[in-house]
This record gives structure tokens, sequence and C-alpha cells, in this order.
């Protein structure tokens, strides 16, 4: 009968839906135990490190770090996953601090591994940005690390930049002040206004690897790279590509006048210790 099927369909969905929040309820919790298991010596959380590179020099110009989660019994977890979560439940809050902690940490290292003039790009979530206190914090961090503002690229995606665009507009300027450079991340698919934007003190663009997937196939991939590209830099803004997985896909965006180019073409995200000879091995 209609009416048993619906039933049916519904006590299937509502299973599903439970299994999804009993699931997400689980990684919740592992989340928060996994901060609290946090000390100086040992941590669940590491960061990995992508090159970007100068697209006409072929040089190594900076590094994004991204957030890697492993639990000794979940196994390794996804940033896009435990982002989202940590977002939802208010641990971005400690988890953030604890990536920009991290992130400086390495740019010690790197510093005082001969590595110079690398900057490393830090991605920042909405809530983070909604804490006015962020720009003093990160100011104490690069003090206490003894680095400069010039050392530390911000990363926010578009869609960040857009949610309560006064006090984004007034944090970001906060940091351009500083001398801390912006990006935004995923370009092209945050639905933003440009006459938003152009008030924003950002200085990169990164095209969202999307557009550039199918970039030699799809014309209007194409032409969405060439525009933006265009665009960006007739606004003063830096390019940067996403997702460069093939030399085909490279040389497409160095012709189109893209500035740094990040991707597995290039390198997967490395672990802080391979960064040096990564760097060595593609001196210009
Ligand atoms: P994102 O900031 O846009 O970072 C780029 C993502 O694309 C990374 O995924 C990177 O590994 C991946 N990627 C780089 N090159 C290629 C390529 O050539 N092909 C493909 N298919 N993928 C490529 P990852 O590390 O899994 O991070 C995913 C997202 O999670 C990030 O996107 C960012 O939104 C978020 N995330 C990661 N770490 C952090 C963090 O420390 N803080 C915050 N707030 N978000 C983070
Ligand atoms: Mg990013
Ligand atoms: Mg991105
Ligand atoms: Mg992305």
């Amino acid at each position: 009968h209609a009416k048993d099927a619906g039933r049916n369909n519904y006590q299937f969905y509502a299973r599903r839906m439970n299994e999804a929040a009993g699931e997400r309820l689980q990684l919740e919790n592992a989340l928060r135990q996994a901060l609290a298991s946090i000390t100086p010596e040992d941590s669940p959380f590491s960061l990995h490190f992508q090159p970007q590179i100068d697209a006409l020099s072929g040089a190594v110009i900076g590094l994004e770090a991204l957030a890697r989660w492993h639990d000794p019994v979940l196994g390794e977890i996804p940033p896009t996953r435990f982002i989202r979560i940590a977002e939802d439940s208010g641990l971005i809050q400690p988890l953030g601090d604890w990536i920009l902690w991290e992130t400086c940490r390495n740019i010690r290292h790197f510093r005082d591994a001969g590595l110079h003039g690398l900057r490393v790009a830090v991605n920042i979530s909405a809530q983070q940005l909604r804490h006015e206190n962020l720009p003093r914090l990160v100011r104490g961090i690069l003090d206490c690390y003894d680095l400069t503002p010039l050392d530390l690229e911000l990363e926010i995606t578009e869609s960040t930049a857009m949610q309560n665009p006064e006090l984004t507009l007034s944090v970001l300027r906060q940091f351009a002040d500083m001398g801390i450079m912006l990006a935004i991340d995923d370009f092209g698919t945050g639905y933003s206004s440009l006459a938003y934007l152009k008030h924003l003190p950002i200085h990169r663009l990164k095209l969202d690897r999307s557009f550039v997937k199918d970039i030699e196939s799809d014309p209007n991939d194409a032409a969405i790279c060439s525009a933006t590209v265009a665009l960006g830099h007739n606004l003063g803004l830096e390019l940067v590509a996403e997702g460069v997985e093939t030399e085909a896909q490279r040389h497409f965006l160095a012709e189109l006048g893209c500035d740094a180019l990040q991707g597995f073409y290039y390198s997967k995200p490395l672990p802080a210790w391979q960064v040096a000879a990564f760097v060595a091995a593609h001196r210009p």
C-alpha cells in the first residue's frame, strides 16, 4: 500500500538520519577529546604544507598550512569533515588557535633551517573571524616566535567574507594594517558581490579548483578562469590557481597570467620535514 510504503520510506530516512546524527556526535566527542589530549610534545592534529609555485620562475614562493587529524580509533579524518564539525560545535575556537600556534611554530623552524621569504598561508573559518581579539592573538603568536606579519598570510573563503560583512571588514582591516597578507579562498564559488569585495583589503584571489579541473576541455571554465585573472589583476590583486594537476593546466594558467600555482602537479601537502628538500629541488 502507498501509505505503508510512505511510512517505510519515512522510517528508512529517519533511521539513516539517526545514523548520520550519531556518527556526527561520535566525531564531535572524539574531536573534543582529541583537543583535550594536546600536550606540547604530542598532538593528534598536525599540519601539512602545500607549496605555492611562482608561475614564471618555478620557485616555491609560499606554503599553505592544511590541518590533519589522526584519531587512534577512527583513523584519518579529512579536514573538510572535522573543520565543519568544529565550526558547528564551537570547537573551532581551540582548534583554530592551535592551528595558528602550530603554523607559526613551523614558520620559526623553516626560518631556523635557512628557508627565508616563504610566506605561510593559514585557513581561517568564519567563526574565528567573529572573535574580535583574533588580530591581537595573531600579533601575540607572531611576537612569541619572533616572526613578522610578512611571514603570514590568512585565507578566508568567499562565503566567509560574505557572512557578517561589517565585522569581517573591520577584522580584515586590522590584519591588513598589521601588514598581514589576505587571500580570498575558493574564489568563484561563493556568489560574492564585487561591489563588496572591492572594499576588502585583500591581496590575492585563489581561483577555485573546480574551474581549473576541466580548463582545457570546457570553454566555460576557460572563460571563467580567464575573466577572473583579468578581473583580479585589474583590481590590483595577485591570482593563485588551486588544484593544478597536469602540465596542460599549468601551461594554460601560466598563459592566462596567473601569478602562482598550487596543486598535485607540483606537490601534495607535505609534512614539515619534507619542505626544505622540496624547496631546494625547485630552486630555479
Ligand atoms: P582549501 O583551503 O581550499 O585547501 C585546498 C585543498 O585542496 C586541500 O585539501 C588540498 O590538499 C587540496 N588540493 C590541493 N591541490 C590539489 C589538487 O591538485 N587536486 C585536488 N583534487 N585537490 C588538491 P584538504 O587538505 O583536504 O583541505 C580541504 C579543505 O579543508 C580546505 O580547502 C579548507 O577549506 C579546509 N581546511 C583544511 N585545513 C584547514 C585549517 O587549518 N583551518 C580551516 N579553517 N580550514 C581548513
Ligand atoms: Mg585554503
Ligand atoms: Mg581553496
Ligand atoms: Mg577548497
